[in-house]
């Protein structure tokens, strides 16, 4: 049974939750059915954050939910979920579901665990409790209660919210082999909480890191997104390396990183680039996955661009450049699927560090007009800020945008 954390213990000011949520809760609950805010929401607001989205929880089956709301739709296979809009507000409602302990026939076609206990399908229901229990980390399974106001919470979450603890729910070895990905949420709640991943939730995190070779590269790229564009990827990246995940997700840079003296700068670049990505976030700019794989695979990069030009010193450096670009690209899809969308956009960032030291002539003024001449430019700052040295090209490119016409013509005459 729950510990019910009432309103004058957890204090949450009733106007923090969501009007749209509220009225997918009442809704629900006019039709009989119970209807719970749960998860990062209720986390995020007893921490003082603001939520990023909403989540309901109900014992009404989708199919059930999805009658009672005009604008809803019903998605996903492997987790079916319905998603209620408002204008542009997405409210997700699940239905509890139970862990797969509770699942007697092996071939249940509801839900489906592969031999190796990889959680297939997920749309087995259950009771609330149960729905709690086969959520990740305490954190992350509280239920709220729009009738008296109270936090349900059956795995002590609340405490561990203040004491500022990720903790896995149940046997966490068995949990990261469920569902590996829980290793890279862990270390992106500790991340963006600023929180501690508990000893035993930490503790078989290096050794199963190879698990997440079982897991869709699409999937990965999302969490890698997460991880890296939600203003805490200097702490994620750390927490990534230190548990042996990193070399997971990026394996070129986990290699680099393993032979330091091939890359005495690689790590400073990656640094400097996600510290930079973290205070554009933190100045609500945008960010794009294209710049954030360019920084980190620049090194790698060069590494077989070298490897290619060694093997044949008669190609153009451009020619290795491209040629290296497809097998590094090639090698990172396999694990992260990067969408085409950004990943000419990465090469056309390589190809420009390349053009950016021939100014001659018009090639600067055409340089600029490139539609990736912003994003090309800032990776040359960084490399320079990282400790390549390449001439003061920074400056000089920094200059020339703010210069007129005819200082423009006198810098590229004054080139020799
Ligand atoms: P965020 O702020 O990033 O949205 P969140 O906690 O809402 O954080 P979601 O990925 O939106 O995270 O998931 C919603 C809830 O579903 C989580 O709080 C957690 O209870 C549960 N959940 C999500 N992914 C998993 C998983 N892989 N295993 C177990 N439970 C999960
Ligand atoms: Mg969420």
């Amino acid at each position: 049974s729950p510990q019910i954390i009432p309103e004058q213990v957890h204090q949450i000011p009733r106007k923090h939750l969501d009007d749209n949520a509220a009225k997918v809760v009442y809704r629900l609950i006019d039709a009989g059915y119970e209807g719970y805010f749960v998860g990062g929401c209720i986390r995020d607001i007893l921490i003082n954050k603001r939520p990023k989205d909403f989540d309901i929880a109900t014992n009404a089956h989708p199919e059930e939910a999805h009658e009672l709301f005009q604008r809803s739709r019903l998605i996903g296979r492997r987790f079916k979920l319905l998603h209620v809009r408002f204008g542009r507000e997405l409210i997700e409602v699940a239905t509890f579901r139970a862990g797969h302990d509770s699942i007697k026939n092996e071939d249940d076609v509801k839900g489906k665990q592969s031999e190796s206990g990889l959680i297939l399908r997920d749309n087995v229901y259950g009771t609330i409790e149960e729905d709690a229990l086969r959520r990740d980390f305490t954190v992350n399974a509280m239920y709220y209660c729009v009738k008296d106001h109270s936090i349900y919470d059956f795995t002590h979450g609340y405490q561990d919210i203040q004491s500022k603890i990720i903790r896995m729910i149940g046997n966490p070895d068995s949990r990261y082999i469920e569902d590996p990905v829980r290793m890279l949420r862990a270390i992106r709640f500790a991340a963006k909480l600023d929180f501690t991943i508990e000893a035993q939730t930490a503790a078989p995190i290096k050794k199963q890191a190879h698990l997440l070779q079982g897991i869709a590269p699409a999937r990965l790229f999302d969490e890698t997104l997460k991880l890296l564009q939600s203003g805490h990827a200097v702490t994620a990246y750390h927490l990534l390396k230190e548990y042996h995940l990193l070399e997971q997700l990026l394996p070129s840079v986990g290699k680099a990183l393993k032979a330091q003296s091939e890359h005495p700068l690689m790590e400073t670049l990656i640094l400097q680039g996600l510290k930079n990505t973290d205070r554009r976030l933190s100045q609500r700019k945008s960010v794009t996955p294209a710049f954030l794989f360019a920084t980190m695979l620049w090194h790698p990069l060069q590494t077989r661009m070298k490897e290619l030009l060694k093997q044949n010193p008669k190609m153009p450096q451009l020619v290795a450049l491209n040629s290296a670009a497809n097998d590094i690209i090639a090698q990172q899809v396999k694990r992260t699927a990067i969408p085409r969308r950004f990943s000419t956009p990465i090469r056309e960032i390589w190809e420009l560090q390349l053009r950016l030291p021939k100014r001659f002539g018009h090639r600067a003024e055409l340089l600029l007009e490139h539609p990736r001449f912003r994003a090309a430019y800032d990776l040359l700052l960084l490399r320079e800020q990282s400790g390549e040295s390449l001439d003061n090209l920074g400056q000089w490119w920094t200059q020339y945008q703010s210069a007129s016409a005819e200082e423009r013509e006198a810098m590229v005459a004054e080139l020799t």
